[in-house]
């Protein structure tokens, strides 16, 4: 049995990237992984522009203090240029975003000004004021999207900015998905007494292209050891992340360590932590391989902490691990110390401070409480049982397309 820290440290130890990018549509891109570093052709803003719809003036030419009349020589709409320069007593009518003529540093807002004819009265204003510099948004030749950051909405446009239309990100890692049990029927066909219906594969489904990955859908397996073992194989052969569940415990038909260690390798199945603890982790030929529990909350338990931070590095993002924070706990929370514990919660700021409850009972198979809940609340290892008012560390179940990527490599597994 190892700690969850130490599993998910040899996990990401095994896992690395081979595959070259590909171009993608920026229409295509978003949630996809940058692969090289994106650095700016040119200025953004491209020219010194307004900010305001109004009258771009010289400083000298601005009062010290009451009113002074300047003469209007041209009308700049967006995309207009003007060309010469303005000359002392003279200013131009100036919209939003429209470059600033040569002359003027400064734009007074039209509705500060007084417009009489083709002249304007102008009032005293700071020399600079609601121009917007060139190179101010993005300095030619900087960085402006990492390398391994995820394209969210933003990074798309950012990318548009700079008058990209495709972009080189990673190709997504390829995962194949497999239900295993006899009593496992497929939703939507009819379910024989003593079956239920196949939860885990769509959970999965959504968590791994939630994850980055792409999906091969290989069904459900019954608890035959040659089904199993030719299934297993295809789909080692077909991707590069085998991801099963059920069939991993100790009864006498959770065979999947066992072929595993026949066809692959085992490199461990079993962690301290509650819910998720059977849990087999190895290779198929060139192939990761996952052998989560069948209970459906120990399945996305088990996913969210070993299978995601793998997908993610292998879809070449840098950071593999959400971000948590502290909350207060509300109700007393049973913990046997020794093993890591993971309740699902639901956390809520008010009055300055996040606090958290459980959902209710905890069972693994319960998978309406991760439905009802909104977080994980981890209960470290060397932890006892919680009372109320203490703190206790709480992870979002996600973080949408994205979340903060900060420049740092990668966290700290054991966290
Ligand atoms: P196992 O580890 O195969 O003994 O499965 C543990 C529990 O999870 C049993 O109650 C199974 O019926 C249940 N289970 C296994 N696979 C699934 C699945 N795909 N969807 C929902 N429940 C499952
Ligand atoms: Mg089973």
């Amino acid at each position: 049995m190892i700690p969850v820290g130490d599993g998910q440290a040899r996990i990401l130890a095994q896992v690395a990237r081979s595959t070259p990018p590909e171009i993608l549509p920026l229409t295509a891109a978003l949630g996809r992984v940058l692969a090289e570093p994106v650095r700016a052709p040119f200025d953004v803003p491209p020219t010194d522009n307004s900010a305001v719809d109004g009258y771009a003036v010289a400083g000298d030419d601005l009062p010290a203090a009451g009113v002074r009349e300047l003469e209007v020589v041209a009308d700049l709409p967006a995309g207009a240029v003007f060309d010469g320069a303005l000359r002392p007593g003279q200013a131009v009518r100036i919209m939003t975003g429209a470059p600033m003529p040569a002359g003027a540093d400064t734009v007074l807002p039209q509705e500060d000004v007084e417009r009489v004819g083709s002249r304007v009265r102008v009032p005293p204003i700071a020399r600079g004021a609601n121009v917007r510099r060139r190179g101010e948004d993005v300095a030619a030749g900087a960085v402006v999207i990492e390398a391994g950051s995820v394209l969210r909405p933003q990074e798309l446009g950012l990318l548009a900015s700079l008058g990209r239309c495709q972009v080189a990100v990673h190709q997504r890692p390829r995962v194949a998905l497999l239900s295993t049990g006899d009593e496992v029927a497929e939703p939507g066909a009819p379910r024989k007494p003593g079956q239920i219906y196949d939860a885990n594969r769509f959970t999965l489904r959504g968590l791994v292209e939630q994850s980055g990955g792409a999906v091969v859908d290989l069904g459900i397996v019954p608890d035959r050891r040659e089904l199993l073992r030719d299934r297993l194989l295809e789909a080692a052969a077909t991707a590069d992340v085998v991801v099963t569940s059920g069939g991993v415990s100790v009864g006498a038909y959770d065979l999947v360590k066992d072929v595993l260690a026949e066809i692959g390798g085992v490199d461990f199945w079993q962690v301290a932590m509650q819910p998720g603890r059977p849990l087999a982790v190895g290779r198929i030929g060139e192939a990761h391989f996952f052998g989560l529990p069948g209970n459906p909350v120990a399945s996305t338990l088990t996913f969210l902490l070993f299978v995601r931070p793998a997908l993610w590095k292998l879809a070449g993002r840098r950071r593999l691990f959400p971000e948590g924070w502290a909350a207060t706990a509300l109700e007393p929370m049973r913990k046997k110390k020794g093993r890591r514990e993971y309740k699902r919660g639901i956390v809520t700021f008010a009055d300055g401070a996040w606090r958290v409850r459980t959902t209710g009972p905890q069972g693994s198979g319960i998978l309406s409480s991760m439905v009802a809940g909104n977080c994980l609340i981890v209960l470290e290892e060397e932890r006892g049982d919680v009372a109320p008012g203490e703190t206790v560390r709480v992870e979002p179940f996600w973080e949408g397309v994205g979340g903060l990527d900060p420049a740092s490599p990668t966290s700290d597994p054991g966290s």
